[in-house]
């Protein structure tokens, strides 16, 4: 009889929204991904790439060029030198960079701290290696304080002689929430104690507002000592389809990670990296997302202002979270069903990113809008919205 190693999963929420989203002709604000293209001359640096030849296998590790493109944004935005021949490993999103590096560190009986709510693919990641997820919440948001908040003195309690990993993102989808250096602190003082290792899931960090900063563990030398440093281009560049991402980590960790990377997808898309690759030259489009980014959050938030909604900061990601207890009193997963087919106007529910997205525990009457959307689109939305 087939056994299930993940019995009680089903398909992703991302998926499942988008597809009500479009059985109901709603506007989409739902899964994470951008409405709009790339830019043009991006998408023909990979017509280039195959062009020149580049359709083979390219190297396992994936191709020197883009390697060394990575270290040096990563050295020039946060002084930390990663070799990129035992250092950088180019995977398929940062999906595939965060289940090799669980893979490859997490056995079983292995404890792994996680801080929830939390990206979907993160507990599936920690059962398939055999070990187990200790969720500790955020500290969810108050009406004097209006912010999702991170209890350090919460993960460090949750350390135990099994716990192997913590497991963490920031900019933080799908809350917004960003790294200050008391946070940073507050984990160096948790691995000199511990000597836990990190993996920090930043595929955001490009997208911080307000003037404000990413703080990578990459800045800080005890940190990234210690860390599965993972980005993916699928945010910074407009391009969440082509699944490429990587991992900066020790050469110890790296070389463990890529034993799983080698027989996960061995490597990535040629033409894909050659194009990453030349592109990255110019730091221009990543400088300059932030303030892309900025301009349709105040869209939104302008336009939400005039409905029931009431939104939550958001210092960073391209999501927002906004309070509908004015309208509704359901859970998330329901208000969010009746929203795509009752106002055509689709949002992902805050409680799928816990655990138990059902109980009383994960529902603040939050749901998550992405605002990765043309004018037009968040426009349209906003009308909508305003009726609710
Ligand atoms: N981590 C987080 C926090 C995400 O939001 C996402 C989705 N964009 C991923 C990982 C996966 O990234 P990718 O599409 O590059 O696999
Ligand atoms: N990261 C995206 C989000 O949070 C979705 C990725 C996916 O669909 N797997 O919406």
């Amino acid at each position: 009889m087939l056994q299930s190693k993940l019995p009680d999963i089903g398909t992703t929420i991302f998926t499942v929204m988008s597809r009500l989203a479009q059985d109901h002709h709603a506007i989409n604000l739902g899964q994470g991904f951008p409405d709009f293209d790339p830019d043009p001359a991006l998408c023909r640096l990979v017509t280039q790439a195959m062009a020149d030849g580049h359709n083979q296998y390219p190297h396992m590790t994936g191709i020197p060029a883009l390697r060394r493109a990575i270290a040096s944004k990563v050295q020039a935005l946060y002084g930390r030198s990663y070799d990129f021949d035992t250092e950088i490993t180019v995977t398929s999103g940062a999906t595939e960079a965060l289940m090799a590096a669980v893979m490859a560190v997490v056995g079983q009986g292995d404890e792994v701290v996680v801080l929830e709510p939390c990206y979907d693919s993160y507990l599936p990641a920690i059962r398939l290696a055999g070990g187990t997820p200790i969720t500790i919440a955020l500290r969810a948001p108050t009406v004097e304080d209006p912010r999702f908040r991170v209890d350090w003195q919460r993960v460090r309690d949750a350390i135990t002689p099994r716990t192997r990993l913590i497991m963490m993102n920031f900019p933080h989808n799908p809350t917004g929430i960003i790294l200050q250096d008391n946070d940073l602190d507050a984990l160096e003082r948790i691995v000199r104690d511990t000597g836990v290792l990190l993996l920090s899931d930043e595929p955001y960090e490009h997208i911080v507002f307000d003037g404000q900063s990413h703080r990578s563990l990459a800045t800080r030398p005890l940190l990234s000592d210690h860390t599965f440093v993972i980005s993916s281009f699928g945010k910074t560049y407009h391009a969440t389809g082509w699944k490429v991402g990587y991992c900066c980590a020790p050469k110890a960790m790296t070389a463990e990670l890529r034993k799983i990377h080698q027989f996960m997808v061995f490597t990535v898309s040629s033409p894909m990296q050659f194009a990453l690759a030349q592109y990255m030259s110019d730091p221009q489009p990543y400088l300059g997302l932030s303030r892309f980014y900025q301009a349709k959050r105040d869209r939104l938030v302008q336009g939400l202002a005039t409905s029931r909604f009431q939104v939550l900061p958001s210092p960073g990601t391209f999501f927002l979270m906004a309070d509908y207890r004015e309208i509704s009193g359901e859970n998330e997963a329901d208000f969010s069903r009746r929203l795509t087919i009752e106002h055509g106007v689709t949002v992902i529910p805050v409680s799928a990113f816990y655990r138990e997205p059902d109980a009383p525990q994960s529902n603040h009457s939050l749901v998550r809008f992405c605002f990765a959307k043309k004018e037009s689109t968040l426009d349209a939305a906003i009308e909508k919205l305003k009726k609710v």
